[in-house]
C-alpha cells in the first residue's frame, strides 16, 4: 500500500531520491512467511520505513543530497541501517534532504526540492524535508532523520508531524555522512509520539563503532509514551524558555503554543517562566562551529575516494574541478566560512569564542533544569514559507533555527509534535519540548500527553 501511495504522489511530493520496491517487498514477504511459521518477531516487524539519504545502506545508491556522490553505492550498512534491517522493517527507500544536510528547506538538495504535501508550492522544512513530507504524505509510517540544528525537529513542526533529536550519544552516528560531528544525532520521524518512542528502541543503544556513542541503556520511550497519555501531569514542572517568543514569532503559531500550556496547566503540570540570556548569541555559534567542523568532513570528498570525479590532467586541478562542480553553493559557503574561521590568526576570534557561548548556553540549560523538568517553546517561528522565498538570503534561512539550535549546541534531547493549524493560514505549527541529557523519556511522557 505504501509503494503504491510513493507511485501515486510522489512525482508531486518529491521525498524519495531512491525507491527500493523490490527490496521492501523482498522483506515484507519473508516477515509474512515467518509470522506463518509462527516465529518470534520484532515488534515492528514489517512495518516499512523511510531512511533519509545521509544513512549509508549496502546495495542501496546513497549521495546525502549531493551531486558529488551520484551513483554511489556504500560497501557498508550504518549501524542505524543494520538495526533496522534487524528489526525486519522493509525499507522502502532513500529520502531526500538538504546537500549534507545544510539547510531548512531541502531547497539545497542536489535533486531538487521536496514539496510540503499540506502546499505543493512550500517548504517542507529541512535538512530532512523528505522523511517528513514522506510521512505526512501518507507514503511512509516511519522515517529516520538527523538533527544538527533542528532537522528533524523542524521539519516535523512545518509538516505536522512528530520528530525527536535523541541524547547526543544515544543513537549511533557509524555511517552516518557526518556534517558537525560534535552536534549530529540520528532520530525517529513518525505520525505519533508513540510510534516514535519504538522507533527511538530499535535506533538506540551503545555502538563500539561510534566514540561518541553512550554506553548506557535505551532510555524507556515507549513505557513513557503510554504513561504519559494516562494524563496525569501533576508534579511535572514545564519551562516556558522566555527567549524564544515575540519578535519574528507568527501570531498563530504562539497562539497554539499558548493552547498546548493551557492544557498541561489542565493536566495538572505546573507552568514556570525560565531565562536563557545566552541564547541570544546560539545562532551566530552554531554558524560558526557548523562550518568549521564541516569543511573538515567534507576535505574526503576529494575526486579520489568516492563518487564524482572530472578529470583535469592533474590531481590537484582534477580535485578542484570536481569539487567546484560536485558542491552546491551552500556547501561552498559553508566551506569558506568553515576554513576562515580556523584559520591561524582568526581562530581564536570566531571558532574560540563560539565554544565559549556553546559552554554558557550549555550552563543557561542547567540553570533552566533546576527550575523545571522539561523546556518548551515553539518549534519554529512560523509556519512553511514558500519555495524561493528565502533561497537568496541565507541568514533568513538560518533564523529558521533559532528554537532548535540551542538543544544541538549542549546535546540534549528535543522534541516536535503538531500544536495544530495556525488560523491565519492553515498550516501546521510544531510544539518544541527539551529535557536534560539522557531524559529522553521525559520528552515522550510529556509529549503523549499533550497529543
Ligand atoms: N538548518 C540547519 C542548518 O542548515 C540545521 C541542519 C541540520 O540539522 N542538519 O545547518
Amino acid at each position: 500500500a505504501h509503494l503504491d501511495r510513493i507511485a501515486a504522489v510522489d512525482g508531486d511530493v518529491h521525498a524519495f531520491l531512491h525507491i527500493n520496491t523490490e527490496g521492501a517487498l523482498a522483506t515484507a514477504r519473508e516477515v509474512d512467511e515467518a509470522r506463518a511459521a509462527g516465529e518470534d518477531l520484532p515488534p515492528l516487524a514489517g512495518v516499512p520505513i523511510a531512511i533519509k539519504d545521509i544513512l549509508v545502506t549496502q546495495g542501496m545508491p546513497t549521495t546525502a543530497g549531493s551531486r558529488i556522490l551520484e551513483g554511489w553505492e556504500p560497501p557498508y550498512d550504518a549501524t542505524v541501517t543494520r538495526k533496522v534491517r534487524e528489526a525486519r522493517m522493509p525499507i522502502l527507500g532513500k529520502t531526500n534532504m538538504d546537500e549534507f544536510a545544510m539547510g531548512s528547506s531541502t531547497e539545497h538538495s542536489g535533486f531538487g526540492p521536496t514539496r510540503n504535501p499540506w502546499d505543493l508550492d512550500r517548504i517542507p522544512g529541512g535538512s530532512g524535508g523528505g522523511s517528513a513530507a514522506s510521512i505526512a504524505a501518507w507514503e511512509a509510517p516511519l522515517a529516520i532523520g538527523s538533527d544538527t540544528g533542528g532537522s528533524i525537529r523542524q521539519p516535523a513542526s512545518v509538516t505536522g508531524t512528530v520528530g525527536v533529536k535523541p541524547t547526543y550519544g544515544g543513537v549511533s552516528r557509524y555511517g552516518a555522512i557526518a556534517l558537525a560531528s560534535s552536534l549530529d544525532q540520528l532520530g525517529p520521524c513518525a505520525r505519533t509520539v508513540e510510534d516514535a518512542a519504538m522507533l527511538h528502541e530499535v535506533m538506540g543503544g551503545h555502538d563500539p563503532m561510534d566514540a561518541t556513542s553512550l554506553n548506557e541503556p535505551v532510555p524507556g520511550c515507549v513505557d513513557a509514551a503510554r504513561q504519559g497519555r494516562e494524563s496525569d501531569l501533576s508534579g511535572v514542572r514545564v519551562g516556558v524558555i522566555k527567549e524564544l517568543s515575540g519578535d519574528g514569532y507568527q501570531a498563530g503559531v504562539e497562539q497554539r503554543f499558548e493552547e498546548g500550556l493551557d492544557k498541561l496547566r489542565a493536566l495538572g503540570a505546573e507552568v514556570v517562566e525560565v531565562s536563557c540570556p545566552s541564547f541570544e548569541y546560539a545562532l551566530a555559534a552554531y554558524y560558526l562551529i557548523l562550518p568549521s567542523e564541516a569543511s573538515s568532513n567534507l576535505a574526503k570528498f576529494d575526486s579520489v575516494r568516492f563518487g564524482m570525479r572530472v578529470e583535469k590532467g592533474n590531481i590537484e586541478r582534477t580535485m578542484g574541478a570536481t569539487r567546484a562542480e560536485g558542491f552546491g553553493d551552500e556547501v561552498k559557503r559553508r566551506i569558506i566560512l568553515g576554513t576562515y574561521a580556523l584559520s591561524a590568526g582568526y581562530y581564536d576570534a570566531y571558532y574560540g569564542s563560539a565554544q565559549k557561548v556553546r559552554t554558557l548556553i550549555q550552563r543557561d540549560f542547567a540553570a533552566a533544569f533546576e527550575k523545571a523538568d522539561v523546556l518548551v517553546s515553539p518549534t519554529t517561528p512560523t509556519t512553511p514559507f514558500k519555495l524561493g522565498e528565502r533561497i537568496d538570503d541565507p541568514l533568513a534561512m538560518y533564523l529558521n533555527d533559532v528554537a532548535t539550535i540551542p538543544a544541538n549546541l549542549a546535546g540534549i534531547p528535543g522534541m516536535s509534535l503538531p500544536s495544530g493549524t495556525a488560523p491565519e493560514d492553515g498550516l501546521p505549527a510544531g510544539f518544541q519540548i527539551l529535557a536534560p541529557a539522557h531524559e529522553d523519556a521525559r520528552l515522550y511522557r510529556i509529549g503523549a500527553a499533550l497529543e
